[in-house]
């Protein structure tokens, strides 16, 4: 029989012991070993047998063995040193409280969360990086607090069939049996955040806090009695179901989310974020719910609200697709902010016009989250580089007139959590012997280096094995069918290991290519290989479960599945176990679709060396010696062809590189040059790679700029919002009166190196003053189209008026380079609240070509 409701019954500990529910209740637990020792020691068969996670550990062990550690006074030592241990972590300063002016709290807002595989809350990269970023900032102090969703059913859990199909599981979690707790209202009824939706309908919702270190994480769950039965299914799992339940669940993360943090702040008196972090375009009603209360309680019209909260938001984008961006019908955005239905007070156009496509080539039927993003943050950053530029180019149109490059939107590449992804063996080499931490890795004994690889190797192996048997039981295998899997794979050869998403650009099968060839390099005699793969396709994706197949049904073959396993079920324990144990991390994604790619990272301060196509962070920061290069046939339009070339040229790096440098062993049994390598990646990669330099970032060039921003436009009851909105009204209104009538330079006349040309325009401002524009020259080397090629600006000086109206401007140029050079003027806004001159998408360049001159420079 089924049961109609399901909890979970808690232990009650007996008093000796009552710290460790403390230590369980706070997710530092994910990250810091001693404390995972001191839950292994309550029970160490049970540990195993929990996969790790300490809240069953604490549900399941008997009241005997209680009894028994709250006597052992050796273990009561331990417990009352590791909880002390915590709640030194929690309090003690640390780097961010050094800073002069910083925000005061900064509210970070991501759809998913990978925090420990015990909660199932993410799908892939987003989440893991969302995750490290939670318990980078405990480490560092930085004061965010988390929201996102509790999906009731997580994301799924993968299994195969005998077929090698990829079967979806979605065991429900309770989130009584997690590390959670409900947050209450002061008189201890648990806090109700409320949307309403049209129809008299309203989606209700409780708020569970996790404790991420010092980081509040505020998951709000519409599993809740007083909610009908669809608002109940909001939060039923991560992205399922249709366009509008993916709607209500970005308005229940957005708009319910900022309710969330104000009852939060209310309740326990931490200090108003002044900062906002959208962590991609799925948590943009933020910023929309952030209006609404400015228009609500300060008075402000939409336009003044816009402007308070646009400076004190940062929005990160992460999809390097068009196809991959967040969009919804207008219609629907209509239907649930229109009217007084959620809006009351906010005309439904003005949001409307926050997520319209209005570029050349844009679709008027539809509302876009990351546009939106983009025109609700004042600050906005890809995760790479490579896609930052790509990120430029997809959204330029909003900047028309600004050469790519001008298009206001940075880079932060990201980073990962070091303690949650190093091998205990690794980091404690590394403290050990390295001074300097990852920078003094050079100098770390070569043998030491290589003792822990094959200690992690190997144990990676034993997990492998007994994964792939679970595996084969689950397939329909008898025991006795299985006695080859005791012999699968060999903790002393060249570990290769894939694991990831199986959208399409990740080709997945890429490796099946040439099966001859691949076949060849896992069996050879001298130099075998092995490789290990793992990973989820969404359940709608059926091209994604068809490359599955393709790869178990090869890694089934008798011949090689000593050699080839696929391990079900991708999640951050076995992504640990992988990232840990390979010796190669191969990445081959369709260039440059990978917007980042964190799993490389992991790999490498482990000590693995990446094989990867030049995308993501790959393209920023390979350089020659930390791993191979796969070369990338991209801007090649058939696409068929460009897999044979870039998967031959893969075989060919294992083939001819990668296995003969790890098989190229010295006397003493060590593979020199392959660990110099290793040395070389650690010490090169490794203080990049880390999640402080990433935050470090974040908090440098976007957080206190943003907090300050926010600051002078709130101060004065927000005459700052109040006087930037109706300034930007008045200049978009008149640029259409600001002309550059004429350019002309003296000093050209032969021009060589060393000169300097006097640059004179005279520019028409209309009803606009000098102080609300800027007039530059711009000036380089030009292409042959007469293009500027990354252009210096230098602001020209305002030396009068001429009789009639027109402004003259003058500055120099120093010609400082030989070769084809050119120049051009352009007026832009000018105001000290712009985060950049670009931000408002206006520019008046010279209308003839005599504005632009170019010359050829000896
Ligand atoms: C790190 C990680 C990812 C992201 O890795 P990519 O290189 O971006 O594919 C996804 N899933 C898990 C479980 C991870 O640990």
């Amino acid at each position: 029989m089924k049961a109609i409701r399901r909890f979970t019954v808690r232990t009650v500990l007996p008093e000796p012991l009552r710290p460790l529910e403390e230590l369980v209740l706070n997710l530092r637990w994910s990250w810091h070993h001693e404390t995972l020792d001191l839950f292994r020691a309550v029970d160490p068969e049970l540990w195993e047998a929990v996969r790790h996670d300490p809240v069953k550990l604490l549900g399941e062990v008997s009241p005997d063995r209680l009894a028994a550690l709250a006597a052992d006074r050796k273990f009561l030592r331990r417990l009352r040193h590791d909880a002390e241990d915590l709640r030194d972590y929690l309090t003690a300063p640390r780097w961010y409280q050094s800073l002069a002016d910083a925000p005061a709290a900064i509210a970070y807002f991501s759809p998913e969360y990978g925090i420990t595989a015990a909660l199932p809350q993410y799908s892939g990269g987003l989440g893991i990086l969302a995750g490290d970023h939670l318990k980078t900032a405990s480490d560092m102090g930085v004061p965010i607090v988390g929201v996102g969703l509790l999906y009731r059913h997580g994301y799924f859990s993968q299994s195969l069939s005998r077929e090698g199909w990829q079967l979806e599981h979605y065991p429900p979690i309770d989130p009584n049996g997690l590390p959670l707790t409900p947050l209450r209202e002061p008189g201890g009824s648990p806090v109700r955040v409320t949307i309403n939706l049209p129809e008299g309908r309203h989606l209700n919702a409780q708020v569970w806090v996790a404790q991420v270190g010092r980081v509040p994480l505020l998951l709000l769950d519409s599993d809740v009695e007083d909610n009908d039965p669809a608002a109940r299914d909001v939060t039923d799992r991560l992205y399922g179901g249709g366009t509008d339940h993916r709607l209500l669940q970005e308005m229940l993360l957005g708009v319910g989310g900022v309710r969330a943090i104000r009852a939060y702040c209310r309740i326990t008196g931490h200090p108003a974020p002044e900062v906002f972090h959208t962590n991609e375009g799925h948590a943009g009603f933020l910023g929309f719910e952030r209006i609404r209360e400015l228009i609500a309680e300060a008075g402000l019209s939409f336009d003044e609200a816009l402007e308070a909260i646009r400076a004190g938001t940062v929005f990160t984008t992460h999809t390097p697709v068009p196809a991959g961006i967040d969009r919804f019908p207008r219609e629907l955005i209509h239907k649930y902010f229109g009217g007084d239905v959620e809006a009351a007070g906010v005309p439904v156009d003005q949001v409307l016009g926050l997520g319209a496509e209005t570029y050349e080539d844009g679709d008027r039927t539809v509302f876009n989250m990351a546009v939106m993003g983009m025109r609700l943050a004042q600050r906005v950053n890809g995760v790479s580089e490579l896609h930052g530029r790509v990120s430029q180019e997809m959204f330029g149109g909003l900047w028309g007139g600004f050469d790519l490059d001008e298009v206001p939107i940075g880079f932060i590449t990201n980073g990962v959590h070091a303690d949650t992804w190093v091998a205990r063996e690794m980091l404690d080499l590394v403290a050990r012997s390295a001074r300097g931490g990852w920078a003094g890795a050079e100098a770390l004994p070569e043998g030491e280096i290589w003792r822990v690889r094959r200690v992690l190797r190997d144990r990676l192996v034993r997990d492998a094995r007994r994964r792939l048997r679970e595996s084969w039981r689950q397939r329909g295998a008898a025991e006795a069918e299985l006695t080859w899997v005791d012999d699968a794979l060999d903790p002393d050869v060249l570990t290769i290991g894939f694991a990831r998403r199986v959208p399409s650009y990740k080709r997945l099968t890429l490796m099946l290519r040439d099966p001859e060839r691949l076949r060849a390099l896992l069996l050879d005699p001298e130099r075998p290989v092995q490789i290990l793969i793992a990973g989820k396709a969404h359940p709608a994706d059926e091209g994604g479960k068809r490359l599955i197949q393709e790869i178990v049904r090869f890694a089934d073959r008798e011949g090689v599945r000593h050699r080839i396993v696929f391990l079900p079920d991708y999640d951050m324990a076995l992504g640990q176990m992988l990232v840990q144990g390979c010796d190669v991390w191969m990445n081959n994604p369709l260039r440059p679709l990978e917007a980042c790619g964190t799993s490389g990272m992991k790999a490498a301060l482990n000590g693995g060396l990446n094989l990867s196509i030049r995308d993501g962070w790959w393209d920023e920061w390979y350089d020659g010696q930390n791993g191979w290069a796969i070369p990338s046939a991209d801007g090649l339009g058939d696409a068929d062809r460009r897999d044979t070339l870039e998967a031959a040229a893969l075989y060919e790096l294992i083939e001819d590189h990668v296995s003969v440098m790890f098989y190229d062993r010295d006397s003493s049994g060590l593979p020199r040059r392959w660990l110099e390598m290793v040395k070389h990646t650690l010490a090169s990669l490794g203080p990049k790679v880390v999640s402080t330099r990433m935050l470090r970032d974040y908090t440098e060039t976007l957080y206190a700029p943003a907090g300050r921003a926010a600051r002078v436009m709130a101060a004065d009851s927000y005459a700052g919002a109040r006087a930037l909105a109706e300034w930007k009204q008045r200049v978009a209104k008149s640029w259409p009166g600001v002309v550059v009538d004429h350019v002309e330079t003296s000093g050209a006349e032969s021009p060589e190196v060393g000169a300097r040309l006097t640059v004179q325009a005279l520019v028409q401002l209309g009803d606009l003053s000098p102080d609300d524009a800027a007039v530059e020259v711009a000036y380089g080397r030009v292409d042959e189209s007469d293009t500027l090629v990354e252009p210096v600006y230098r602001e020209l000086v305002d030396v009068e008026t001429t009789e009639n109206g027109r402004r003259r401007y003058v500055g120099e140029v120093p010609l400082d380079r030989t070769g084809a050079f050119g120049y051009s003027v352009r007026v832009v806004p000018r105001n000290p609240l712009l985060a950049s001159r670009t931000e408002l998408g206006l520019v008046a360049l010279p209308s003839a070509p005599h504005g632009m001159t170019t010359g050829d420079l000896r």
